[in-house]
């Protein structure tokens, strides 16, 4: 197949990749994302947007909030696990956070950066591989670009595919979660409030779990440095919060791991050829 390359190839489509784009809007640059999930896809996150990231993404709210969930947080419930609460609100008016729903907030933002940039998508395809031939790449053996952005997350694969070791030299945070719709009954019998999500610190400080509650939706979660036995720590605060009446009884006993590294501490390469 002969095309002309791309003059960004840029792998993942989720809020960095479509962002990316969209920014790109008024370059003249022809752009394509490639992601190897098809849109709307979830994505394991506690869904909680600050307003500086909204104004970074200048994201109309009305328009975000037609049929999305966008829930302005006023405060935070915060304790050591199993231990006494403290609630801070810090204002009634301006939100100082947002909770959202990752598969309607990514579907968003990828639908924006088409539109307005007219990005083409390649969605369900796997990033594979990437060589040099003569003065452009080619990716996966069929699409040239002249430049590819790695925007695929924790393990972006184009990362990888300029030699980082993944995992063997990052400090990583492990995270557990869960998100899941409350019936009617147990929406009406869950004491947490959505605009005040809560906060459970670890006893040895090495990391968090969370319940944050958008509608009716409930997200779940705790997050490690030291993932070890990471399982049991999730099992203990989730029979912790069903004891304390705070979730239900019929929260799904599996949650869903994924990691994230803290920025200062990634070590992976930025450039490359
Ligand atoms: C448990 C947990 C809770 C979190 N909670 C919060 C929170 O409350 N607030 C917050 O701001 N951040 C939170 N984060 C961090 C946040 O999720 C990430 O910072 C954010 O998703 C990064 O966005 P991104 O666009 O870089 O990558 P991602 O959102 O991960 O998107 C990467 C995209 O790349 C695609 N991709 C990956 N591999 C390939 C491949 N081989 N080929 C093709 N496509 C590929 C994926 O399908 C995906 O669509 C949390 C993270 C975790 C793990």
């Amino acid at each position: 197949m002969t095309t002309d390359p791309y003059d960004v190839l840029i792998v993942g489509g989720g809020p960095a990749g479509s962002t990316l784009a969209w920014t790109l809007r008024n370059s003249g640059l022809n752009i394509a994302i490639l992601d190897k999930a098809t849109f709307p896809r979830d994505k394991i996150c506690a869904g909680w947007v600050t307003p500086a990231v909204m104004e970074e993404l200048e994201l109309d709210l009305d328009d975000y909030q037609q049929g999305r969930t966008l829930q302005p947080v006023f405060g935070f419930r915060v304790s050591q696990i199993g231990k006494r609460e403290i609630e801070t609100r810090y204002s009634n008016e301006a939100p100082v956070s947002y909770s959202i729903r990752r598969c309607e907030f990514d579907h968003y933002l990828l639908e924006r950066a088409k539109e307005t940039a007219d990005v083409e998508l390649i969605l369900g395809e796997k990033f594979k591989s990437m060589t040099k031939v003569d003065d452009h790449w080619l990716v996966n053996g069929t699409h040239k670009a002249r430049l590819v952005v790695g925007a695929g997350g924790h393990f972006c694969p184009v990362v990888r595919a300029m030699g980082a070791k993944l995992g063997s030299s990052e400090t990583i945070v492990a995270a557990q979660e869960i998100e899941f719709e409350m019936s009617p009954e147990q929406a009406a019998a869950c004491p947490v409030e959505a605009d005040v999500p809560e906060l459970f610190f670890c006893e040895d400080l090495s990391g968090y779990g969370w319940v944050v509650r958008k509608d009716n939706f409930l997200n779940i979660g705790l997050g490690r440095e030291d993932n070890h036995k990471l399982s049991e720590h999730v099992g203990v605060f989730r029979q912790q919060l069903v004891d304390s009446g705070k979730i239900p009884a019929e929260t799904p006993l599996k949650f869903h791991g994924h990691a994230y590294i803290l920025y200062p501490q990634a070590t992976r390469p930025l450039l490359t050829d």
